[in-house]
C-alpha cells in the first residue's frame, strides 16, 4: 500500500531534506513511511534523507517508558506531553512492539490512546512499524528518531510494553529510561525480579491518586530500599523513585524535572556523551545484524535450503553447528 502511494508521486531526496528540515508534517510521516518500506528502493532514498540531515538530529531529549499493559503510559504521556508542549517544546512518541504483528495491530503509540496529544499540532504520534522482528523494528524507530528530531521536535518519547528484549532494546535508544509500576499487593517487587531495575534510569509508581496514594507511596518505599542493593556503589546517577498519576498530572513536574537533572549530571560528568556514543555503535552493530540476515534470507540457495535444514536440525539427524557450517558455506563465507 505504501509502496503505491510512494512511487506514485516521486519526491526528491532534496524536498524531502528541505521539508522536514522546515518541520513539513506531511514530508516527515512520508519519509518515515519510505524507512519503514521493505521496498530497497524506498530504503535507498531514506538513506540519503536521513544522511543529508545527520547534523540537525540528536538534540532531543530522548524519554524511554515501559510499564505493563493497563499501567497508564499512554495516559502519562499524553499529560506528561501536553505539560511540555505547554512549556514550548514540540513532543514526538514513538513506540516499539515487535508484537504488534501477531495482535493484528499496534496497542502502543496508538493516537486513539493519547487523545489530547493527537490534536495537539506540537506534537508527532507515530506507532510502532507493524511488521517484522525486533532488530528490523529497532532500526526503523532509532532512524524515525532522527527525522523527528531533524524535524524539530525536541523531546522524544519512546513507548514500549513491558515484555521481553523490547525494553532493553529502548533503553539503548534513549537518555534516559523510566519504568512505570503499580502499587499491587503483594507483587511490589515485581520489576525486580523481571531485572528492569538494572536499566531503569527512575522509576515512577502511577496511579497515586486517590485512596491509592497511601499504597504507592509504601511501595515506593520499598522500592527505594531494593534499589540501594542494586545500584552499584559510587554510581554518577541514583534512581530515584517518584509516585505520580498520570490521570491526575500529579508528580509529572518533578518527573520531568528528574529528566533535566540526569541529563545535567550525565553530562557534566561525560557519561551523556559515552551513553550516546555506545548507542551509535550499538545502531550500527543492529543494523549490520539485521543486513546479514536479510542477505542471507535473500539468498536463492539458502532461501530453498534453509527450511529443509532446519527440519532436519528439528528432527534431530543434524546438528546446530553442522547446520550453520552448511548455511556459511552456501553464503561463501
Ligand atoms: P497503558 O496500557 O499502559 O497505556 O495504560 P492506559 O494509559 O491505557 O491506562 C489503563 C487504565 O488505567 C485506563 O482505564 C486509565 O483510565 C487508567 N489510568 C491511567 N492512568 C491512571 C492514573 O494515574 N490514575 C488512575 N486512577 N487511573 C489511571
Amino acid at each position: 500500500m505504501a509502496a503505491t502511494a510512494l512511487s506514485a508521486h516521486k519526491i526528491p531526496v532534496s524536498d524531502y531534506v528541505a521539508g522536514i528540515a522546515n518541520g513539513d508534517r506531511a514530508l516527515l510521516a512520508r519519509a518515515i513511511t519510505l524507512v519503514e518500506s521493505s521496498n530497497p528502493e524506498h530504503g535507498r532514498i531514506a538513506q540519503q534523507v536521513l544522511q543529508a540531515l545527520l547534523p540537525k538530529t540528536g538534540n532531543a531529549v530522548r524519554l524511554g517508558i515501559t510499564g505493563v499493559p493497563g499501567v497508564g503510559k499512554s495516559t502519562t504521556i499524553d499529560q506528561l506531553g501536553m505539560n511540555l508542549i505547554a512549556d514550548g517544546h514540540l513532543v514526538a512518541v514513538l513506540a516499539i512492539d515487535p508484537t504488534s504483528k501477531r495482535s493484528g495491530g499496534s496497542i502502543l503509540g496508538d493516537k486513539t490512546r493519547m487523545s489530547s496529544l493527537a490534536q495537539e499540532r506540537n506534537a508527532f504520534i507515530r506507532p510502532s512499524p507493524s511488521s517484522g522482528t525486533l532488530g528490523g523494528v529497532t532500526r526503523r524507530t532509532r532512524e524515525t528518531m532522527a527525522l523527528v528530531e531533524a524535524a524539530g521536535f525536541d523531546v522524544v518519547i519512546v513507548e514500549t510494553v513491558g515484555v521481553g528484549q523490547s525494553e532493553v532494546a529502548v533503553s539503548d535508544m534513549v537518555d534516559f529510561f523510566l519504568v512505570l509500576l503499580l502499587a499491587g499487593g503483594g507483587d511490589d517487587l515485581q520489576g525486580i525480579k523481571k531485572g528492569i531495575i538494572e536499566i531503569a534510569d527512575m522509576i515512577a509508581i502511577n496511579k497515586a491518586d486517590g485512596d491509592n496514594i497511601k499504597r504507592a507511596e509504601r511501595a515506593a518505599g520499598d522500592y527505594k530500599n531494593a534499589l540501594q542493593i542494586f545500584t552499584p556503589h559510587g554510581a554518577t546517577w541514583f534512581p530515584p523513585v517518584l509516585t505520580v498519576s498520570g490521570q491526575d498530572n500529579r508528580g509529572l513536574k518533578e518527573l520531568w524535572a528528574k529528566v533535566l537533572e540526569h541529563r545535567k549530571t550525565m553530562t557534566d560528568t561525560g557519561a551523556f556523551d559515552a551513553r550516546r556514543q555506545a548507542q551509535a555503535v550499538s545502531w550500527m552493530r543492529d543494523m549490520l545484524e539485521d543486513r546479514l540476515m536479510g542477505a542471507l534470507k535473500a539468498n536463492p540457495d539458502v532461501g530453498s535450503e534453509l527450511p529443509k535444514i532446519e527440519a532436519s536440525v528439528r528432527n534431530g539427524t543434524l546438528l546446530p553447528t553442522l547446520a550453520v557450517d552448511k548455511v556459511m558455506a552456501m553464503m561463501g563465507l
